[in-house]
């Protein structure tokens, strides 16, 4: 498993969870991945993340391709469907378990909860403490059936985000000792994308920054599993409802299939992301015609705000 790049070219990928369809928060950071690729010369590969989600209904992974090319983003390689293949997720398990970096763990949320004084406000992830790991590590992964956990040491882990510069994460004090195999016979999310980012060779990720704190958790798995160097990482803002939370069904439909089922043309909604990167595209553009446009220098520091005016805008004339 150790990266394969054939040629030195970089190589980006975009990994949708087929779960809900794509609404204009991720696909402004689609399109601005996307952007940046076409513009350094990345490989792009598309990778569907049907692991570790709620269930993926079925017609849902052609119906994100298929809106993905709608916003007139291509692809190189892919799509690599994750559930397709559990090997390469298993084989990192047994590497791990060799290694003595990771446990099967049966304890209840209760249990841990109890074990940690005070858990953060809102936290919907609970800390691990590792006063919870169990006495013996067994070296071999027999389990499936089970969550297993990576240990994690105490030590901060430093990123140089691309877009936000370095950053600095407690993983021991923020989630300890964190699910890399879940009960439902699948790698957790966290341990899914380091194997495919490592195999498929991926050097630049371009995501939201809800995942900053799981860059911290994936260069762990990185190191434990002797993959080098993690990616290069963007992390970037936000789209935002006006009440501040994180774009959602509450904020009304934003799905990019709503508004095109209205008849509102994919130029229209590419030009209300353009505005989101701080590029003026008037009322309509292409992806391609955004290339070289968008960069870390127009895109804005602050998450963005979705407001009424901007769906109406949108839907305007339709
Ligand atoms: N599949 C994740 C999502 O749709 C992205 C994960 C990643 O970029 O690492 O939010």
């Amino acid at each position: 498993m150790s990266p394969a790049r054939p040629d030195q070219s970089p190589v980006t990928r975009l990994a949708p969870s087929p779960t809900g369809a794509l609404h204009l928060g991720n696909a402004r950071t689609f399109l601005v991945n996307w952007l940046l690729a076409r513009q350094h010369g990345w490989r792009v590969i598309l990778r569907i993340e049907d692991l570790d989600t709620p269930r993926v209904k079925p017609g849902m992974i052609e119906r994100t391709i298929e809106t993905l090319g709608w916003l007139g983003l291509d692809w190189d390689d892919g799509p690599l469907v994750q559930s397709h293949d559990l090997e390469p997720y298993r084989s990192a398990m047994r590497r791990l378990a060799e290694r003595g970096l990771v446990y099967p763990c049966t304890l209840t949320r209760r249990e841990i909860e109890s074990a940690v004084s005070a858990p953060n406000e809102g936290d919907h992830e609970i800390r691990f403490d590792a006063s919870l790991r169990p006495a013996e590590i067994p070296r071999c992964f027999d389990g499936e059936a089970t969550n297993w956990r990576l240990i994690v040491e105490d030590g901060r882990v430093s990123l140089d985000d691309a877009f936000r510069g370095r950053v600095d994460l407690d993983i021991a004090a923020s989630v300890g000792d964190f699910v890399v195999w879940t009960k439902r016979g699948c790698p957790s999310y966290q341990l899914a994308v380091v194997v495919d980012d490592a195999r498929q060779g991926v050097t630049e990720i371009v995501r939201g920054d809800d995942l900053l704190d799981s860059a911290g958790r994936q260069a762990l798995l990185y190191r434990a599993l002797g993959l080098g160097k993690p990616p290069r990482c963007c992390h970037l803002p936000l789209v935002r409802g006006d009440d501040g939370r994180r774009l959602a069904k509450r904020h009304g439909d934003t799905r990019i299939d709503h508004y095109r089922e209205m008849g509102v043309p994919s130029g229209r909604v590419l030009a209300l992301l353009a505005r989101w990167c701080g590029v003026d595209a008037g009322d309509s553009v292409s992806a391609r015609d955004l290339i070289g446009r968008v960069s870390f220098d127009t895109i804005p520091r602050e998450d963005i705000t979705f407001r009424a005016e901007d769906d109406r805008w949108l839907t305007d004339g339709v």
